[in-house]
């Protein structure tokens, strides 16, 4: 299959040949001709499988007939709902790569940044905008954004944004925006607050079914170390050991760490500073600027090691990375598959250490049962959970008169005197 088999206009299929797109991935055959065609979709699409080109190249085609509108003309008739910030500003950037040899515009707006400068590029007139919830509505409040032309209403990383919250938010923006609209939503996985959302918004909608192992690269080698929890910053620090060593090019080994918690993410980072890695966090507490600067330095070789939550790297598109280390496991299955997928891209190898405490144990079965396969073992490195035969703890050799010093007359003396 082509793009241009997909029916997309020349100026699209221009932009995406010149990022270097030769076909369209899975996700894009499916969904494209279905968003063309004006259907409801849900997808289980995730990071990684290029799910935005998948809803942003159909909705630039659809909109191309308002594209010369006049000044003041100018409506948004395509409304994208993400989750995150950086998420939103990433969307963003991919709709203007996408639309360069188009008129559409787009803009993107979101909380813990002024509110002003999106108010003044709202004024001027967008086609597309992309907007996190609660600025979303800010500005609906304050009737400095229209939404009764909205065509197309994309609800992203669906599950994440309900799990972070939204759902009032969401429901709110769906009945705000105009009844004649299509609506696309994606969401890694399906909970029931995600289904009661699909059956209450949603008309007659076609699924698109991308499974979770298809977009686990088979340029990732995975390996796990079974580990005791006090022991796993020094796995970390040991493993960054030799992976620093074994390129030379040091910058060139981009190492992305995930942690459960924020207090988690900002622990290792001291600790690797002071083990003099170069390093930045990325997690839900920090300001949009300082979150956006780890990115930017990360991005551009500054640094090499990013320490983050699920939540704040979710959908950030960090490409080139040699390493994924799961510092914690996470207890959802899908969220390892999102995790590793971020290695090993566009025919690149790459490497995903996972770390498993014992209370971890039975979310490595989980994840093995999604892929549906065993994940490979490291048995030799020095902090193994189960000690080896010959480490086992010797069998006391003391008096065999040494477990009960106490006669039972002396315990139960005590007894009395109590
Ligand atoms: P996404 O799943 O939207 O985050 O996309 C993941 C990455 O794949 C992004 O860097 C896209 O630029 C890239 N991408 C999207 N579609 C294609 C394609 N058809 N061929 C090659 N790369 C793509």
């Amino acid at each position: 299959m082509t793009f241009k088999e997909l029916q997309l206009h020349k100026t699209i299929l221009r932009a995406v040949a010149e990022l270097g797109y030769d076909s369209p991935t899975s996700v894009q055959t499916k969904t494209i001709p279905v968003v063309l065609k004006g259907f409801d979709v849900i997808s289980s699409a995730q990071t990684g499988t290029g799910k935005t080109a998948a809803f942003a190249l159909p909705i630039l085609q659809n909109l191309l007939k308002y594209q010369d509108s006049g000044k003041g003309k100018k409506a948004v008739r395509a409304l994208i709902i993400s989750p995150t910030r950086e998420l939103a500003e990433q969307i963003n950037q991919d709709f203007i790569k996408y639309g360069t040899y188009t008129n559409l515009r787009s803009t993107v707006v979101y909380g813990g940044t002024a509110i002003e400068p999106q108010i003044d590029r709202l004024k001027k007139g967008v086609d597309i905008l992309i907007a996190t919830p609660g600025r979303l509505l800010d500005l609906f409040k304050r009737e400095k954004v229209k939404l009764n032309a909205i065509e197309t209403l994309v609800l992203d990383e669906a599950d994440l944004m309900l799990d972070m919250g939204f759902i009032n938010d969401v429901n709110k923006i769906v009945k705000i925006t105009n009844l004649q609209k299509q609506i696309l939503l994606f969401s890694a996985t399906m909970p029931q607050k995600v289904i009661d959302l699909t059956t209450s918004v949603l008309h007659q909608p076609i699924t698109i079914k991308i499974s979770a192992t298809s977009s686990v690269s088979k340029t990732v080698e995975q390996l796990l170390y079974y580990v005791p929890k006090r022991k796993k910053m020094e796995l970390c620090l040991h493993l960054l050991r030799s992976l620093t060593t074994k390129k030379a090019d040091k910058s060139k080994n981009n190492i992305l760490i995930f942690r459960r918690t924020k207090f988690g993410v900002d622990k290792l980072e001291q600790t690797l500073k002071r083990n003099g890695y170069q390093v930045v966090s990325f997690h839900g507490d920090k300001s949009q600027n300082i979150r956006q600067d780890a990115l930017n330095k990360f991005k551009n070789g500054e640094v090499n090691i990013l320490i983050a939550t699920d939540v704040a790297s979710r959908g950030i598109d960090i490409d080139d990375l040699d390493v994924v280390i799961n510092f914690d496991l996470p207890n959802i299955p899908e969220t390892y598959v999102h995790r590793i997928g971020r290695t090993g891209r566009a025919g690149k190898t790459g490497i995903a250490y996972s770390f498993c405490s014992r209370d971890e144990k039975s979310y490595v079965k989980n994840i093995q049962g999604l892929l549906n396969k065993a994940l490979p073992v490291e048995t030799e490195h020095p902090y193994p959970l189960e000690p080896k035969p010959d480490d086992k703890p010797k069998k006391r050799t003391g008096s065999k008169h040494k477990k009960g010093r106490k006669s039972t007359a002396s315990k139960k003396k005590k007894k009395r005197w109590y």
